[in-house]
């Protein structure tokens, strides 16, 4: 919906609206927000919303924290749960700095230079996501436990599944917000579901999936569960993927279809797939953010493994769905929920046009099942966070779609991590060597 600064006011005012939540997303992926009261609106609308960056992940120095939240006023949204009692309204800002520029370590920011590019070269990008989640029970004092919420498994119907009535709470919901909604299920873990809503330009998803993630949070602790969006939260069992279904238009008609090819997939297709392939050491250190991520990536779980393209193998990092003509497109399966959708979506395109602009070769499509393929003739993802970031580090495509500002902050806050992760001595080590 397009609003101007006069519609808004006007939905303000009819509506009663009492509060203002400006929401933006930080480098690690969390949305941020601050309240001001309605009186504050004319302010907000005149890009005048200052605030304290300094602690903000990802954000900037110290001796330059001032920042201004400038609303794009195409996300105004009256929240619909609570239209009657607390009667708020949220816009998604974008970041800019006190010279009147954008911040360049702004996720939203370093996503629309990714789509610049993209024009630049007559192309824009649709993508649908797949986020999946899983639903925990919580303790007396409300914090969750390591019990799931059922026992159910893929597809399985109530009283199996226990999450119907928290899923179809989440679809009303996000109805209200405006999301076209498809269709809900019993993902294949216990306790484990998903939920797809139609897919939108890059913005507009990025977007999309932090709101996405927001309400499922909310909406499961109304029914006394914990949603979580972690990678791999029990071993031996199905992780949480978000996988991201990518197609890519050119006046209007799309740049993946072609009538006379074999297989129907167009040239371009195939050479921004290879540009994934080709960067995808580095991707994963942005679609695959932490320590966990990586314990999701194993074979077994209809997760991928492997750096490969396909039409139907799950453990591949992409496959080619049947649909042709508009539909056409391609799934990229590693990215996972707990990735900042705005970066993820960012350096997924620039790697694909890098691959466009030289013409790079995505080899055959694999039809082995690569589970079972032991040797090196298929490259395989990273397998830890720590390989993630190195490949990150050397791959100059990456560090330019992120920026030097970003580039160097994640870099670093991801080091922190991994030398956090490496000094804890796990059980599993105690278990297993304790009677060396
Ligand atoms: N849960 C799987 C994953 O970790 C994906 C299952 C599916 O194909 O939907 O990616
Ligand atoms: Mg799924
Ligand atoms: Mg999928």
């Amino acid at each position: 919906m397009t609003h101007t600064k006069e519609t808004i006011k006007q939905q303000v005012e009819e509506n009663k609206v009492e509060f203002i939540v400006l929401e933006f997303t930080d480098m690690l992926g969390d949305t941020k927000n601050v309240e001001l009261p309605i009186e504050e609106l004319d302010m907000v609308l005149n890009n005048e919303a200052m605030f304290d960056s300094s602690s903000i992940s990802g954000f900037s120095a110290i001796q330059e924290s001032d920042m201004y939240l400038v609303p794009d006023l195409d996300t105004f949204l009256i929240l619909p749960s609570m239209v009657d009692e607390d009667r708020s309204a949220r816009f998604i800002c974008d970041i800019y700095k006190p010279d009147g520029t954008p911040f360049e370590g702004d996720p939203r920011y370093i996503l629309k230079r990714a789509m610049q590019d993209a024009e630049e070269m007559g192309y824009t990008v649709n993508v649908g996501p797949e986020p999946e989640f899983f639903l925990f029970k919580l303790d007396k004092e409300g914090y969750p436990v390591r019990q799931m919420n059922d026992r159910g498994g893929y597809f399985d119907a109530s009283p199996k599944d226990k999450g119907d009535k928290v899923r179809r709470d989440i679809v009303r919901t996000l109805k209200n917000y405006g999301f076209e909604m498809e269709a809900s299920h019993h993902e294949v873990a216990m306790g484990q579901h998903e939920i797809n809503f139609r897919f939108d330009n890059m913005l507009k998803t990025a977007d999309n999936i932090q709101t996405f993630k927001n309400v499922v949070k909310d909406i499961a602790t109304n029914h006394e569960y914990h949603a979580t969006f972690m990678p791999k939260p029990i071993a031996g069992e199905n992780g949480s993927g978000m996988h991201c279904h990518l197609s890519l238009f050119q006046n209007g008609d799309s740049a993946f279809y072609d009538e006379d090819a074999d297989d129907g997939v167009s040239k371009t297709m195939k050479q921004f797939i290879a540009g994934i392939l080709h960067h995808a050491s580095g991707i994963a250190a942005i679609t695959n953010p932490n320590v966990n991520s990586y314990k999701r990536l194993v074979p077994g779980y209809e997760a991928p493994v492997s750096v490969a393209w396909s039409h139907s193998n799950r453990s591949c990092m992409i496959r080619v769905p049947t649909t042709r003509g508009k539909g056409t497109r391609f799934e990229v399966r590693n990215p996972d929920p707990t990735a900042n959708p705005y970066l993820t979506l960012a350096v997924l395109i620039q790697a694909g046009l890098e691959g466009i602009r030289n013409g790079l070769d995505a080899g055959k499509a694999e039809s082995r099942n690569l589970y079972e393929v032991t040797d090196d003739s298929v490259p395989t993802l990273p397998t830890n966070l720590k390989e993630a970031i190195n490949a990150l580090k050397k791959d100059t495509v990456l560090l330019n779609a992120l920026g030097d500002h970003t580039s160097e902050q994640y870099i670093s806050a991801k080091e922190v991590e991994w030398t956090e992760y490496s000094l804890i001595v796990s059980k599993w080590e105690v278990d297993k060597y304790m009677n060396k």
